[in-house]
């Protein structure tokens, strides 16, 4: 048994759920996947790695998690979605692996909008100073289609709303100046179990939940 159903009804139709399994067993997500759903999430290449092959084919895998230049190759032939990319060298190295699939990979770049240390990703002069390289405009097999975040993790709806407002503003200021004419440059991924319906308030298009469907 999962929420899943339960979930699902809360969603807007023109948001998307990631479905995020971490530890979940196979035949718990099959559950998920037996209702319809498709699109799941891994925080960890390794648990990527494994799942992929004893898990259905069609399965849209959105690797949400900090990924090391050393993983991708094994996730690049498959992968529907990175959402984590957290670093210029990152990006390369995806765009360096997909070209050997003969493939172009979609990729967030994630942003640091939380108040604690440890969470990973970019600030917006990070951001600009990657998009604005003559090596970006070099890269032929990764397709950029938005951003990626996660808010503090606090009871402090305020706080998160907050958090929430400043990816959505990343997101608007990166659309005008680099990505104007490109409609696939339109995914703000933001929520989480705790904090998804705030987030889709605030213009969420992804969100990632996976304790709310499996607890
Ligand atoms: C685990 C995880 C989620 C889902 O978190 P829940 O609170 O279990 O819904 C979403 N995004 C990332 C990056 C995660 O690691």
């Amino acid at each position: 048994m999962t929420h899943f159903q339960e979930i699902i009804k809360k969603i807007p139709a023109d948001v998307k759920l990631v479905v995020v399994t971490k530890t979940v067993p196979p035949e718990v997500i099959m559950d998920v996947y037996n209702a319809g759903h498709r699109r799941f999430g891994e925080n960890k290449a390794q648990q990527l790695i494994a799942r992929h092959p004893v898990l259905p084919p069609d399965i849209q895998w959105h690797f949400i998690g900090h990924l090391q230049t050393n993983k991708v190759r094994f996730i690049a032939p498959f992968v529907s979605m990175i959402e984590s990319v957290d670093s210029f060298k990152l990006l390369k190295e995806i765009n360096k692996e997909a070209d050997k699939c003969g493939r172009s990979i979609p990729c967030l770049l994630q942003f640091h909008i939380a108040e604690e240390e440890t969470k990973y990703g970019l600030d917006l002069q990070e951001a600009a100073a990657i998009l604005e390289s003559a090596d970006f405009k070099a890269l032929k097999n990764v397709s950029l289609r938005g951003v990626m975040g996660m808010a503090t993790f606090t009871d402090d709806m305020d706080q998160v709303r907050t958090e929430f407002r400043k990816l959505k503003l990343i997101f608007n200021t990166l659309k005008e100046r680099n990505f104007a004419g490109d409609p696939g440059f339109r995914e703000i991924s933001m929520g989480m179990s705790g904090d998804y319906e705030v987030a889709i308030e605030e213009g969420s298009t992804i969100v990632r939940i996976g304790s709310a469907i499996f607890s």
